[in-house]
């Protein structure tokens, strides 16, 4: 039988489109974090709609999973397939075309395998903005964005990828093409099905294509950069910052200490600008962007007149194009200095702002009692409640130990997530990662409403089986 829909795809797609030699796909079968290990019987390249779709046809009609797959940058071990060799990789980073860019519209259609790099490229190029960012970005793409509903550095101001998103083109799991993909705002003809397959990850069909939005191009930017002794003072410099700058605040990013020498120790070609010093606690990292130098200027007034009325510091105010990408630097870093340091037990919650100096207290402590010592690395998009809470120990046999009791320390954390009122999953997804958790934690009725929809779509649950819902048992 797999050798049969072997011979299938290669006479549908051809041989440099097919990968079975294990070596060609090494790549596809592990996570960016080195924390899942998969095994296919074949991985494609498709090209084109068309493509996708008999693809889709031969493995259903094979009894086959399949697994789409973008960048491979989720952080939920959602494009990764289980060890059983028996699924079907669709990898979309061929089909990375730029189908229409309508500047007046303020909206770009693509394929699912471009890039965000390529998107705010397309953009770029008629003076508009695709405001999406994340430290990946060179790497993710339109279709994993859009599958795990990302959300990223400018959520704040612009909204995660479902707020962005204005039309799709979708292979449904039988193999037939759902199109959607005018450029509307407004467009209330039933049911908004686009939102299905926003946040889905891949489990109810395989985006081929969206129509996103676009937005004004900001001509002046600045970046604030303050430190602060504790949470609490982030969560108040958030407020005055949200008071003063209304929507021209187009980001604010906590960072702790912990996380911050995480970055120095592996990540030394990163620098503060000028003569910054590092924080010793906390650091607040706020992005202010205007139409004009002008308007930004009296921003950036305002903002020092409501700290001088507060006796608080305004901070490191990054004018210049070089300090304000040096400091990116530092928050894009973050990922990838934990992911040098090894791995870590990883939480992205979400939580009400005025509740995150109440999780950080609360959870600490209790971490502390079971695992004494524990290193916590924090940062997260502060401004919109979603904190990153990685746990691990600096020595290596500790380490090991810690990650063989993640369930413990999940535990932990989620029931302090729940006890504040707050969510187990904000802007990574799911994927394997938490789909246990997932059953606990979704709202009362949510999960079978779920599989409900699951089961309509895809009745022989062959796409993405395993991530955001558990396989039937
Ligand atoms: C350094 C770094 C920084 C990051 N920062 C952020 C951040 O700030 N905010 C944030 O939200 N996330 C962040 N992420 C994680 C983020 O979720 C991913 O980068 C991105 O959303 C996934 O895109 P991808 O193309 O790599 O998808 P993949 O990892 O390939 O896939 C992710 C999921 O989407 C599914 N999928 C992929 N393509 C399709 C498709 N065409 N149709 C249907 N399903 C599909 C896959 O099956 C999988 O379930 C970061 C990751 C890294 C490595």
């Amino acid at each position: 039988m797999s050798q049969a829909l072997i011979a299938q795809l290669l006479a549908c797609l051809g041989a440099d489109q097919v990968l079975t030699d294990p070596a060609a796909q090494a790549t596809y079968l592990n996570d960016w974090r080195g924390r899942y290990h998969g095994r296919a019987l074949a991985v494609v390249l498709p090209q084109t709609t068309q493509q996708v779709a008999e693809v889709v046809r031969l493995c259903v009609s094979n009894n086959t999973p399949i697994v789409p797959q973008g960048g491979n940058t989720g952080l939920c071990g959602g494009a990764t397939p289980d060890d059983t060799g028996r699924a079907v990789i669709v990898a979309m980073t061929r089909m990375n075309r730029i189908r229409d860019v309508d500047a007046r519209n303020f909206s770009i259609t693509a394929e699912a395998g471009a890039t965000l790099d390529d998107l705010k490229a397309a953009a770029d190029h008629v003076d508009r903005l695709y405001p999406l960012s994340l430290g990946a970005g060179h790497q993710s793409t339109l279709g994993g964005t859009l599958a795990t509903n990302a959300g990223g550095l400018q959520v704040l101001r612009y909204g995660m990828t479902r707020d962005l998103c204005l039309g799709l083109e979708v292979v449904l799991p039988d193999g037939t093409v759902w199109s959607r993909l005018a450029g509307l705002r407004k467009d209330n003809t039933g049911f908004d099905l686009k939102q299905w397959f926003i946040g889905a990850e891949g489990t109810l069909g395989l985006i081929t294509a969206a129509t996103m939005k676009l937005y004004p191009r900001p001509a002046a930017r600045a970046l604030i950069w303050l430190d602060l002794p504790d949470a609490k003072s982030a969560v108040c410099a958030h407020e005055r910052a949200q008071s003063v700058f209304a929507g021209a605040q187009t980001a604010s990013e906590l960072i702790s200490a912990p996380t911050l020498t995480l970055v120095r120790q592996h990540l030394p070609e990163v620098q503060l600008p000028g003569t910054a010093s590092w924080p010793e606690h906390w650091a607040l990292m706020m992005e202010v962007s205007a139409h004009d130098q002008i308007f930004l200027e009296a921003l950036l007034d305002g903002w020092r007149r409501a700290c001088a009325r507060d006796g608080q510091s305004p901070g490191l105010v990054a004018t210049s194009v070089a300090d304000q990408q040096a400091l990116w630097a530092i928050r894009k870093g973050l990922a990838e200095a934990q992911k040098r340091e090894g791995l870590s037990i990883k939480h992205d919650i979400g939580l009400p702002i005025s509740g995150i100096p109440v999780f950080l207290k609360e959870a600490s402590a209790a971490l502390e009692q079971t695992f004494p010592g524990i290193r916590i690395v924090a940062f997260g998009h502060i401004g919109d409640g979603n904190l990153h809470y990685n746990l691990s120990y600096a020595e290596p046999v500790a380490n090991d130990s810690l990650m063989a009791r993640s369930h413990d320390a999940n535990q932990i954390v989620y029931d302090v997530v729940t006890r504040l009122g707050g969510s187990i999953a904000a802007e990574h997804g799911i994927g394997q990662l938490k789909s246990g958790w997932l059953e606990a934690h979704a709202p009362a009725g949510s999960i079978d409403l779920m599989r409900k929809l699951k089961d309509a779509l895809d009745p022989k649950g062959l796409m993405n089986p395993g991530k955001v819902l558990n396989a039937r048992r």
